[in-house]
């Protein structure tokens, strides 16, 4: 059986690192869904491109692969970019068949974004739904930035996590939303290293249910 783990949630949840880890543990491969709306953004702003508007965003999905090493897709800036973008339909459907391929592939894969569990692998053998508070995300977040030189103040960054919520909860295409079988995992006062463990624990939970034994 082609083991698929979805993870999903909002943004500076640690769904990432989360998925790293499992693919590590699980000996899967990784897609970080997240960097291929980033690298959307990112082209359309390079090609001066409006992000708001369908066909500029739509023809920005044909951006060069050497895009996805391009140090500021990770930008706060890129981010917000990238939510903008990934509303529009045309878009969603140019990235949809590459995640899928993705999630098909011998061997198995963790895949971590919004719509994982909802759209893009909906058969997947187990799914997360990574969150915390806003407060612990802004936080993490926060240090995430001063780690990289970046001081951008703490209030700045809350109100930038809640308006992407709000527009990744709110936008008709492919919402992000907890699917209905997934595992909620809040990890607002979990580390990293604990979120990891306890994601690990949850998989093993649903495989042993599933009757699927982890090689
Ligand atoms: O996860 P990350 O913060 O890198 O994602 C950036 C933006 O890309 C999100 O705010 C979201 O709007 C969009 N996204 C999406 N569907 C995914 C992954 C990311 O809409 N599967």
């Amino acid at each position: 059986m082609n083991l698929v783990i979805a993870v999903d949630g909002p943004t500076a949840s640690g769904k990432g690192t989360i998925a790293r880890g499992l693919a590590a543990h699980y000996g899967l491969s990784h897609l970080d869904t997240g960097l291929l709306y980033r690298a959307v953004g990112r082209q359309v702003a390079l090609t001066g491109g409006d992000p708001d508007d369908p066909l500029d965003a739509e023809r920005a999905t044909a951006f060069p692969a050497i895009l996805l090493d391009d140090p500021f897709l990770r930008d706060e800036a890129v981010g917000a970019l990238a939510s903008r973008v990934s509303v529009h339909k045309g878009v969603r459907a140019a990235l949809l068949q590459r995640q899928r391929d993705f999630a098909r592939q011998p061997g198995g894969a963790v895949l971590d974004g919004r719509d994982i569990g909802t759209v893009v692998a909906p058969d997947a053998t187990v799914k997360l739904f990574v969150t915390a508070s806003v407060e612990a995300r802004a936080a993490r977040r926060h240090a995430e930035m001063l780690r990289r030189g970046q001081d951008i103040p703490l209030e700045t960054i809350r109100a930038d996590l809640a308006a992407r919520d709000a527009r990744d909860r709110g936008r008709a295409e492919a919402p992000l939303v907890e699917a209905v079988d997934a595992i909620l995992l809040d990890n607002s006062d979990l580390d990293a290293r604990q979120s990891l463990a306890e994601a690990i624990r949850l998989v093993d939970a649903a495989l042993a249910r599933h009757g699927v034994r982890p090689d």
